[in-house]
């Protein structure tokens, strides 16, 4: 079987739920207690993707960036090197959603032909302030899957990385 590596970037607010997605994909883990990204953690996980003309062994490089404005500006050579990002947004907070396009400018300056996929998180809870059309409308303009994750219940976190993963081979 074929064997490649992808770096992807974990994009979006603070405590909109990277690290948790993250510890959720990798570990099979959640916890309600906030850890503070400093810097950044990479975290690796392998996934067998279908690939023509046969499947493809994915080593997928998660790179999870701290969200603080003090990573400005060291985020260009973060991003460096990104076959793809999950852009990340809290369900409870549009601001979160509408800020994603700057990430996808920030990204796109130094890998242009990087792939997205968009994590809709903590869908376990109500009272949502994202309206469906705009994250379907952002997500048809940079073409981009979207998926209603939830790092507490690990709904449909599985599903969004190897979807990820896909469009990465
Ligand atoms: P980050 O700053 O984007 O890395 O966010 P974190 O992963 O540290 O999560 C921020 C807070 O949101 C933490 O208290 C998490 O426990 C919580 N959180 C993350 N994902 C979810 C989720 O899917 N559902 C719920 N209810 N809480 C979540
Ligand atoms: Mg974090």
């Amino acid at each position: 079987m074929k064997s490649v590596s992808k770096k992807v970037c974990l994009l979006g607010d603070f405590a909109v739920g990277k690290t948790s997605l993250v510890r959720r994909f990798v570990y099979d883990l959640f916890s309600d207690r906030y850890i503070s990204t400093i810097g950044v953690k990479v975290s690796r996980k392998t996934v067998v993707v279908p690939a023509e003309p046969e499947v493809v062994e994915l080593t997928i490089m998660l790179w999870d960036l701290a969200g603080s404005e003090a990573f400005d500006l060291f985020r260009a050579s973060y991003l460096r090197g990104s076959a793809g990002a999950l852009l990340v947004c809290d369900l409870q907070r549009a601001e979160t959603l509408t800020h994603l396009a700057n990430y996808v400018d920030q990204i796109r300056a130094v890998s242009p032909d990087a792939k997205f996929a968009i994590a809709a998180n903590k869908a376990d809870l109500d009272n949502f302030a994202v309206e469906d059309a705009a994250l379907f409308g952002f997500a048809a303009q940079i073409d981009a899957p979207v998926y209603f994750t939830s790092a507490k219940s690990g709904e449909k976190v599985d599903t969004l990385f190897r979807h990820l993963g896909r469009l990465l081979v």
